[in-house]
């Protein structure tokens, strides 16, 4: 079970690790908070629809976030507390924190009851979201991160907690090999960036538990990035790296471990190649 606060994030962070796991026959469902309401448009077409005009952004990315499950191979897929719940809270500290119904003011019990009614429903042996600072301290991420780990608790005092809660992350060392690629280029999304440790995201190598080779889904991802059209234009730096890097950067999705013991793994750090890794998949979970 993946837990993500916009459309497109599950496809940017962990996209080819969840095509990797449907094509493999495991039950993928993704639990989406937010309907990105107060998003960027970079199809100047649609640019009306903005949450400053029209304000119809959040439905038409429900409908990208659709294609892009599609192309995931992802076919369970849910809005927190129904689509429409929660609203896209923007970035910290603006006014739109506050609305009334913006995800960042959630009650935390109520939502985190919402997410343990799917985790009932579906019961996840292994889940993934994001670090307390939500990877890079959007107000969304922040709250998805508080929201799982308080199901999870919710979970484990009915005896259903999941077996292990990955947080998706960034090695150091895959940042500095792009900080390095993209110097000097025109289009280095690291372009203000002096030094990796300025990044607000990126763990170090040794404090990894997990990569997930999704390289033979690399072209899925990639559809699915462009089924976001409204978020992530053609220019965007995404495309760009998996011009220059291929598959191997597109499709490699790592994770550090916050619950549940680390299982078997290999390389330097003993990274684990599977979340399903040390878990009695025939038993039961609980
Ligand atoms: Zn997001």
């Amino acid at each position: 079970m993946f837990v993500h606060a916009h459309p497109d994030d599950e496809t940017i962070a962990t996209g080819a690790t969840m095509a990797h796991y449907a094509a493999a026959g495991a039950l993928v469902t993704l639990v989406t908070c937010t309907a990105g309401e107060e998003g960027e448009i970079h199809v100047p077409s649609l640019a009306g629809l903005a949450a400053a005009e029209a304000d119809q952004l959040g439905g038409y990315r429900v409908s990208e976030l659709h294609a892009a499950c599609a192309a995931l191979g992802v076919t369970d897929h849910r809005f927190l507390g129904g689509a429409g719940r929660y609203r896209d809270s923007g970035m910290m500290g603006l006014d739109t924190n506050k609305h009334p119904r913006a995800f960042w003011g959630a009650d935390l019990e109520a939502a985190a009851g919402q997410l343990l009614e799917i985790i009932r429903e579906v019961r996840p042996q292994v889940v993934v979201t994001y670090d307390d600072n939500g990877f890079y301290g959007h107000p969304d991420h922040i709250q998805a991160h508080r929201v799982t780990m308080r199901a999870a608790e919710l979970a484990a005092d009915e005896g259903i907690a999941p077996a292990k809660i990955y947080w998706s992350t960034i090695p150091r060392s895959v940042m500095e090999a792009g900080m390095a690629h993209f110097a000097g280029s025109s289009d280095n999304p690291f372009a203000e960036i002096e030094h990796v440790d300025d990044l607000p995201f990126g763990t170090p190598d040794d404090e990894i538990a997990a990569e997930i080779d999704g390289t033979d889904h690399a072209d899925a991802k990639l559809a699915a990035v462009r089924a976001h059209a409204t978020q992530i234009p053609p220019t965007s730096w995404l495309f760009s790296i998996a011009g220059n890097f291929g598959g191997e950067f597109v499709g490699m999705e790592h994770y550090t471990l916050a619950v549940g013991r680390k299982g078997p793994g290999s390389g330097k750090y003993g990274w684990e190649t599977d979340l399903f890794a040390g878990l009695d998949l025939d038993g039961d979970a609980a």
